[in-house]
């Protein structure tokens, strides 16, 4: 974190100051406050407001912005897909998804001339960076954001939109107020996401108003769709079945199947061979995934395995899978079949789940002194608990009959047979628990269904999701008690501790 500040000051400090000597005098001020409010506390906030010299420096002075992105469309593009072979490129782009966050976060932090020490978070759907103020980055940011929302016009059929924005930060800000400013750029992005792709229509309206409104030309001669997500463009027959898929699509179905055995993954500059890389080289970027490295190991990180202690690091990936006696991944069928084999009902189960009322978790939580470490360490341990612990435990007791889809930032996906997946569930729930000290403002709320394994995965999804909404809301809030903190079970919303 000091790192991140130290750079962002320097950055800023490059941009905004012609003399060595102010800039000098200016960090003296800066370190001395700092320094006085860590040993004396509030006592030095009183004298800070009585010296104009100090109070502008440490109260009205905006060194420092706040960048959020924010992604919209995230459930249309990853699971809202009507193929009966949905479920065979589900997982790849859920985790491609997580790439291009990160990737994303990544590119803007280069453009910036920051490093990533600057990427507060990344993950679940959004980023957050701390950066220098200059009056050039409402326009940098522009340009990013419509550099990045074309190729999702153009690469997901306007299914993915960011929303990128900014708001400046003083010291103050990031010593007390992180929470409130971390809630005010939420804000803005929210409205964006309200007005999506209008930088661009603004920009180039006859070029990108009929791509993400139509009507497109030559449709009135029938033209083929991609059965994955309904794009236009090249598409080629998938073997062994009746349905036409675009390139991307095919390339998350080979992601998919790659995932299975990858042991290692590192990011390289350019990879003209998979096809979802050649949205990343957009951005001088790219990913490889290996089963097996023999040489050069440093240069890549493990995937979801401590033990390699040779590597780069670990990488945790929300990733666990069914595999059959054949390392396929299990259909939906064979998750229903194990399930009737146990209990006589032949069904799929479909699980959503996130934690309750987040935003004042973040907003309330922290109490008076909301600082940038403590907004950012309780978003990276929801994440470690996301993206690290869910696959671990299912890998470990729910290997053969769960299969995550999506984990990360506070909520998940997945899909089993269905009296295993009401284990885990419960189990996870438990988990969660311990892992906030039982906290009772800290809960989790879910939905299940179960469906038969050939309903579509795009219905079962939406209703996984009522379910969840059902369960959130079943008890009227009506002061300061956590009504949430329950579960849809057939039909029926439960407290987790029901019996
Ligand atoms: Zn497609």
């Amino acid at each position: 974190m000091v790192c991140a500040i130290s750079l962002a000051l320097y950055n800023y400090f490059k941009l905004n100051l012609t003399f060595k000597e102010q800039e000098i005098d200016t960090l003296n001020k800066i370190g001395q406050i700092l320094k006085e409010l860590y040993t004396q506390g509030d006592i030095y906030r009183e004298e800070i407001k009585k010296n104009d010299l100090k109070k502008e420096i440490f109260e009205d002075r905006k060194f420092f912005t706040l960048i959020h992105g924010d992604f919209s469309g995230i459930q249309r593009f990853i699971h809202l897909i009507s193929s009966k072979y949905a479920m065979k490129t589900l997982k790849g782009r859920s985790f491609f998804f997580g790439v291009l966050t990160e990737n994303f976060a990544k590119y803007i932090v280069d453009q910036l001339e920051l490093t990533q020490a600057n990427i507060i978070f990344a993950g679940g759907g959004h980023f957050y960076i701390i950066a220098h103020y200059s009056d050039d980055l409402k326009l940098q940011l522009s340009e990013i954001s419509i550099k990045i929302n074309k190729l999702f016009i153009e690469q997901f059929n306007s299914n993915l939109y960011l929303a990128l924005d900014y708001i400046p930060l003083s010291l103050k800000d990031l010593v007390y107020n992180v929470s409130e400013k971390w809630e005010e750029v939420n804000k803005k992005t929210s409205i964006k996401k309200r007005e999506k792709f209008s930088d661009i229509i603004k920009r180039e309206k006859d070029a990108y108003f009929p791509k993400i409104f139509g009507p497109i030309e030559g449709s009135a001669k029938k033209l083929q769709r991609c059965s994955i997500c309904n794009s236009f463009g090249t598409l080629e027959i998938m073997p062994d079945s009746d349905e036409y898929w675009c390139i991307m699509c095919k390339s998350f179905k080979e992601l998919t199947d790659d995932l299975r055995f990858s042991k290692f993954y590192r990011d390289i500059q350019f990879d003209s061979v998979k096809s979802y890389n050649t949205i990343l080289n957009e951005f001088e970027k790219a990913i490889s995934l290996e089963e097996n490295v023999e040489t050069n190991q440093k240069e890549w990180y493990s995937i979801n395995n401590l033990s390699l202690k040779n590597c780069l690091g670990d990488k945790q990936f929300p990733i666990a899978f069914p595999l059959n006696e054949f390392s396929f991944i299990k259909s939906n069928e064979e998750l229903a079949t194990q399930a009737y084999q146990r209990t006589g009902f032949n069904k799929l189960g479909i699980l959503k789940m996130d934690v309750d009322s987040l935003g004042k978790v973040f907003q309330k939580g922290l109490g008076k002194n909301s600082t940038i470490s403590r907004v950012s360490t309780l978003s990276s341990s929801l994440t470690l608990f996301f993206e690290g612990y869910v696959p671990k435990l299912i890998q470990s007791e729910f290997s053969d009959s769960v299969y995550l889809i999506f984990s990360g930032g506070d909520d998940l996906f997945a899909v089993g047979s269905w009296d295993k997946l009401i284990d885990f569930s419960f189990r996870l729930y438990r988990d969660f628990r311990r892992f906030t000290a039982f906290n009772p403002d800290i809960s989790l709320s879910a939905g299940i269904v179960l469906e038969s394994p050939n309903f579509p995965i795009i219905k079962a999804s939406l209703s996984a999701e009522t379910e969840l909404d059902r369960a959130k809301h079943f008890e009227k809030f009506t002061g300061n008690i956590n009504t949430k903190n329950k579960i849809s079970l057939f039909g029926f919303v439960i407290k987790w501790d029901w019996n």
